[in-house]
């Protein structure tokens, strides 16, 4: 894969199509400065607001927007909030469709062939390799992401974080739990 990008890389530089020196600013900026740190801080004005939880869900895009997260890839975001009932879970079940100015550049196993067919078949067994048990009473609903919608999963608020502030919350949202494999931190982890 990597030589074959590599020559593709080549072969459009050669015709004219693309810049070298821009395509590393955008890779540099998706790998250093555009991270999970920004969704985190999403998660964590929804725990902490009901006002902004309720325009999440109504208009994530806007709601995500006047954090000032916008850009390539989070042009129609949709936010979907976990509960005790139900628990959300995003693939993208074509290639590797991912939130990038909220989560950054998707990991790799997110692009593999395995969790792409696995997440849709088995969730529940996927959310187990990932250290996930949920009780059966936890309906697990998968989305498949689309290059036009790109999907933000809102964890559950831990408990025992009565209080915290905005800052102090979003140090418990992992980037897997965004994507729905993973779960908060508890408090004691920060
Ligand atoms: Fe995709």
């Amino acid at each position: 894969m990597d030589l074959r990008v590599r020559a593709l890389e080549t072969v459009l530089t050669q015709k004219g199509y693309i810049d070298p020196a821009a395509l590393d600013v955008l890779i540099d900026t998706y790998q250093t400065k555009i991270g999970p740190r920004n969704g985190a801080r999403v998660v964590a004005r929804a725990w902490a607001d009901p006002v902004f939880h309720d325009w999440l869900m109504k208009d994530a895009t806007a709601a995500i927007a006047s954090l000032g997260f916008t850009g390539r890839q989070g042009e129609h975001m949709v936010a979907v909030a976990n509960t005790d009932d139900r628990h959300h879970m995003v693939v993208c079940t074509l290639c590797s469709c991912y939130p990038w100015p909220v989560l950054g550049l998707p990991p790799t196993w997110y692009k593999s062939a395995p969790y792409r067919s696995r997440a849709v078949k088995d969730p529940r067994g996927v959310l187990a390799e990932f250290g996930v048990q949920l009780p059966e009473s936890t309906a697990i609903r998968v989305w498949d992401s689309t290059a036009e919608v790109r999907y933000l999963v809102i964890p559950q608020r831990p408990a025992g974080t009565e209080g915290w502030s905005e800052e102090q919350l979003a140090e418990l949202v992992t980037r897997d739990s965004m994507i729905g494999t993973g779960l908060a931190r508890a408090p004691e982890a920060a």
